[in-house]
């Protein structure tokens, strides 16, 4: 996990994010997302959810952090129709 965040102190404050939630993190299978969103539940007692979004250049700085390929080959879409 300790390949993003190293780009800028920006990011690397906020993924450290001891103080908040960050809304950029990286996922155990090792891709990085940010969250763009919030589900909300549809009924009573569904606490909805966030949606999250795999993160291709550091929004701070730019610096490439990891290629849709890369991500694909980890899983990092959900909603991909490929079967791996
Ligand atoms: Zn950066």
């Amino acid at each position: 996990m300790a390949q993003f965040g190293t780009c800028c102190t920006d990011l690397k404050d906020v993924m450290a994010g001891e103080d908040f939630e960050p809304l950029v993190t990286a996922a155990e299978n090792g891709v990085l997302y940010m969250s763009v969103g919030l589900i909300e539940g549809e009924k009573d007692g569904d606490e909805g959810g966030m949606v999250d979004h795999p993160v291709f250049f550091c929004p701070f700085c730019g610096t490439k952090l990891q290629t849709e390929e890369e991500v694909r080959a980890k899983g990092g879409f959900e909603d991909d129709d490929a079967t791996a």
